[in-house]
């Protein structure tokens, strides 16, 4: 028989609502496993404990009132560091925040607690979001839970590694150029970034607001789903939001194939990848095949320009976003006394990794007069101009599939010190953010040598129903569970 903790979220949840269970034992096994895994996987910033046991006590109490507590009743998930759990410390990992403590609930969160979810503690990231391995934050790496010695992918490193050792089924994250897919690849889980405007943003700390939204990583597409549906929807919080009905549904294998896909395959970047991920993808394809779904060749032929007009954008939106700690406003508590004007300043923003100085430094730099035209605005054209490719290419076909990632999993410091390097492995990811598109990572099986491979789907923008039905016939087909490391 399975451990508790082992299970499916929603099949544990079905548990504690026929009161087999009480919610109150469920968490106190994870907060034990957490216990246990966490010290090998550092992906914990901070624990809820006592907070996750006190709201289990309340859902008991419901259950056994009669009281519908909702979609995800007794089930842990834990938050990426970037967003705001109100009184728990909101750190975005970086020494700028050490201290914040989050004075109200991201949207997301309280929406998650509406429906029965217990907040378990905060994730670790790359310092606010930026990077591609987790290995840029305050509190140290996060360890890939397939080999201690590797990187786990980022920069929601602790939301994918958490989830894959079994720490917690369920987690959020947030995608601004592929920070929920790239760890779900490297760790072997199912991470989605939602169409941009579709789960709000409200009380994400941000680093480039036009290209980032919040997602939740679980193990199965049946956990994935339910979530999905708790934090989609409008909210006057966040007025890029859109008004719309989000009601996804995991379908009948029968069904689905009534509704003979058409999948559009992005060859160019599966002959751009290492052998074993280009493998892995045409393995995928041949299933989706196998299921009825048309296959067709098709391309970007302006992604060559994408990664350029991303790093343009996003550190140019980072700089202006990051100028609020000053250490007066926002930002680590100091005291300006003893200090001139700008000293004091300096003193206050080497609260900033190195990584996070250098986003700052290229932003201001592509925004500054007379090098605006050249870098910002054109990268904004490049942005629009391929956002009307993926439009022209969405006519033709459902679903786009590619590899999440261009490598393998690497290790632990292999990169560290190269920027451009790390900056190229997201080449893929950042397609969907630039286009405001929908895009899911699912686990497409393992190295020879045992490392996870993701393969990539995207989909036009509130398009999420054609990704869900596409990862349950992949899931159906090998079972994403099977993919389990042993830690
Ligand atoms: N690696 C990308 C970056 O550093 C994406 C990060 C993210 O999605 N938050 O910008």
């Amino acid at each position: 028989m399975k451990n508790l903790y082992e299970l499916p979220a929603f099949i544990v949840s079905r548990k504690i609502q026929d009161q087999e269970i009480s919610a109150e034992e469920y968490i106190s096994i994870i907060i034990e496993r957490i216990r246990e895994v966490d010290s090998k996987v550092n992906s914990f910033t901070s624990h809820n404990f006592e907070g996750a046991l006190t709201m289990s006590r309340a859902i008991d109490k419901k259950i056994k009132e009669g009281i519908n507590t909702g979609l995800l009743t007794g089930i842990p998930v834990g938050i990426k560091d970037n967003i705001s759990v109100q009184g728990l410390k909101n750190t975005c990992a970086s020494r700028m925040l050490s201290e914040y403590i989050s004075p109200y609930d991201a949207t997301v969160v309280s929406k998650i607690e509406e429906n029965g979810g217990i907040i378990i503690g905060k994730l670790n990231m790359d310092e606010f979001g930026m990077g591609t391995t987790t290995e840029y934050s305050t509190f140290g790496p996060v360890r890939n839970p397939w080999n201690l010695e590797y990187v786990a992918g980022g920069s929601s490193g602790g939301s994918a590694a958490s989830v894959a050792s079994l720490q917690i089924p369920l987690s959020l994250g947030s995608d601004t150029g592929g920070s929920i897919r790239c760890p779900s690849s490297f760790c072997s889980v199912i991470g989605i970034k939602p169409t941009y405007g579709s789960v709000s943003r409200s009380g994400l700390i941000s680093y480039s607001n036009s290209l980032e939204q919040i997602g939740p990583i679980a193990r199965t597409i049946y956990d994935l789903v339910p979530i999905l549906n708790v934090i989609s929807g409008e909210d006057p919080k966040d007025n890029t939001t859109v008004h719309k009905k989000y009601n996804y549904q995991l379908n009948t294998i029968d069904n689905i194939l009534t509704k003979k896909y058409k999948i559009g395959v992005l060859n160019e970047f599966i002959d751009g990848s290492e052998i074993e991920v280009a493998r892995a993808s045409q393995k995928k394809i041949k299933q989706l095949e196998d299921y009825g779904c048309d296959i067709e060749d098709t391309r970007i032929p302006l992604s060559e320009y994408a990664l350029a007009s991303y790093y343009v954008i996003a550190t140019a939106e980072a700089s202006s976003n990051l100028s609020r700690y000053d250490n007066l406003r926002y930002g680590y508590e100091g005291s300006p006394e003893g200090y001139e004007w700008n000293s004091y300043f300096s003193e206050s923003r080497s609260k900033f990794g190195n990584e996070v100085k250098l986003r700052i430094l290229l932003g201001s730099y592509v925004l500054s007069a007379g090098y605006f035209g050249k870098y910002y605005a054109k990268a904004q054209k490049i942005r629009s101009m391929i956002k009307r490719e993926f439009d022209i290419l969405f006519n033709k076909h459902d679903i786009l599939l590619l590899p999440t990632m261009p490598v393998l999993p690497f290790k632990l410091g292999e990169k560290t010190s190269q920027p451009i390097e790390q900056y190229n492995l997201d080449i893929y990811t950042i397609l969907a953010n630039l286009a405001g598109l929908t895009a899911i990572s699912i686990p497409a099986g393992l190295s020879e040598k045992g490392f996870p491979i993701g393969v990539q789907l995207i989909a036009n923008a509130f398009d999420e129903q054609k990704l869900i039905d596409a990862a349950v016939l992949l899931e159906k087909a090998e079972g994403f569970e099977t993919w389990i490391p042993e830690i």
